[in-house]
């Protein structure tokens, strides 16, 4: 067996959340578990997508669902599904086509780094509204012959200028437009896996890999059956616009335990833990002069899922004798090393992928690195 240590690689202490750069999530053992299972035998990749996907949709209570290889992946297949339908010449030659029907409208505000997987999959897109507002108005203005979808990113209903989904919604489909939502780091809250469906969203993503804590590399896609069994079409292991985004059969297995899981586990008890983690970071450090935490919540998008209480730091370089991109520099290089995250005015610490006790050694190591400063 090859270790992480063998190749010189270094484990991350992750104060950051689950993020894609510091691999995600970690996975219990249950997932493990049903991942070395499924390696053990052949199968019929159709029919394992299309049972995991009824066994999923079931469970979780909607009408379809199907695993993905990652929520940005599940974008793509939104997209192709959108654009090409069920035309088989359209399918195959997608990004490229003549006259394609691939407009996908979506708010300036709304555009974000992981869209990028809109316009691989040939989506062109019309931007509406400005980076302080949008109107229902802007939308129905841009709805024309060649809209295939309305994309709505969830992180920035945080924003005043976001129009709300369920305006969205109502005049997308007053023009039989799908809505495709992208809601990958939208969990925990649990009941945001029904939350966007319920209000009518069509084609729902949520990363597999992050608080599903399923195998990195998948996503679940949730939402209305035809469109799904559409987007199922587009990807692998048919020869469409998915195929290069390749899931195992162990990675399907694990994702389908994953879920399972998820819906049974404590989320209560999943709070309480990340609450007193970070109290316990904010009270062991609360006596250094110049630097001062507070127990909070994230106000600002691409730092999700935003119910997750973390340690806000302000770090004066004038007392401590580095700012806070030195003490994270500091930090990843540490041993072990800890990423953590920022905003504009903070070093933030966050709970979420924290190991128990690993709070303990986050204080000691911050504590040294400012002693050492001194
Ligand atoms: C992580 C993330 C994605 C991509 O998800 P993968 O499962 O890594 O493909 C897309 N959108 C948002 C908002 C994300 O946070």
């Amino acid at each position: 067996m090859t270790t992480y240590q063998d190749l010189g690689v270094k484990k991350i202490i992750n104060a950051a959340g689950t993020y894609t750069k510091y691999s995600g999530s970690l996975m219990s053992k249950e997932v493990l578990e049903a991942m070395e299972a499924a390696s053990k035998d052949f199968v019929d990749i159709d029919d394992l997508l299309i049972k995991s996907g009824k066994y999923l949709a079931d469970l979780i209570g909607v009408e379809s669902a199907l695993i993905t290889a990652g929520a940005a992946a599940g974008l793509a297949l939104s997209t192709a599904a959108c654009i090409a339908g069920n035309n088989k010449a359209v399918k195959r030659k997608l990004p490229l086509g003549d006259n394609l029907k691939n407009e996908i409208i979506v708010q300036k505000s709304h555009r974000n780094p992981y869209d990028q997987a809109i316009i691989t999959a040939g989506g062109e897109f019309v931007e509406i509204g400005n980076a302080i507002e949008c109107f229902g108005w802007e939308l129905e203005a841009a709805i024309s012959e060649k809209t295939a979808a309305v994309f709505h990113f969830i992180q920035s209903d945080m924003f005043r200028s976001s129009l709300p989904l369920d305006e969205v919604l109502e005049i997308a489909h007053r023009h039989q437009l799908p809505v495709i939502v992208d809601a990958a780091a939208e969990l925990p809250p649990r009941s945001n896996l029904t939350k966007f469906i319920e209000m009518g969203a069509d084609l729902v993503l949520f990363s597999g890999g992050k608080d599903l804590r399923g195998p990195q590399s998948s996503g679940l896609m949730l939402g209305n059956k035809d469109l799904i069994d559409l987007c199922r079409a587009n990807g692998y292991p048919n020869h469409a616009l998915g195929r290069p985004m390749k899931l195992d059969k162990e990675t399907i297995m694990g994702l389908t335990t994953a879920v399972e899981l998820y819906l049974k586990e404590d989320q209560e008890m999943r709070m309480q833990k990340w609450q007193q983690q970070a109290e316990y970071i904010q009270h062991n450090l609360e006596g250094i002069a110049g630097l001062t935490g507070q127990v909070g919540f994230p106000e600002q998008p691409l730092t999700q899922p935003a119910v997750i209480p973390r340690v806000f730091f302000e770090v004066d370089k004038e007392k401590l004798g580095l700012d806070k991109e030195e003490l994270a520099e500091k930090l990843y290089f540490a041993e072990p090393a800890v990423v953590v995250v920022f905003d504009k005015k903070h070093l933030i610490i966050n709970p979420h992928m924290l190991k128990e006790g690993e709070e303990k050694y986050i204080v000691e190591e911050i504590a040294r690195i400012i002693e050492g400063v001194e």
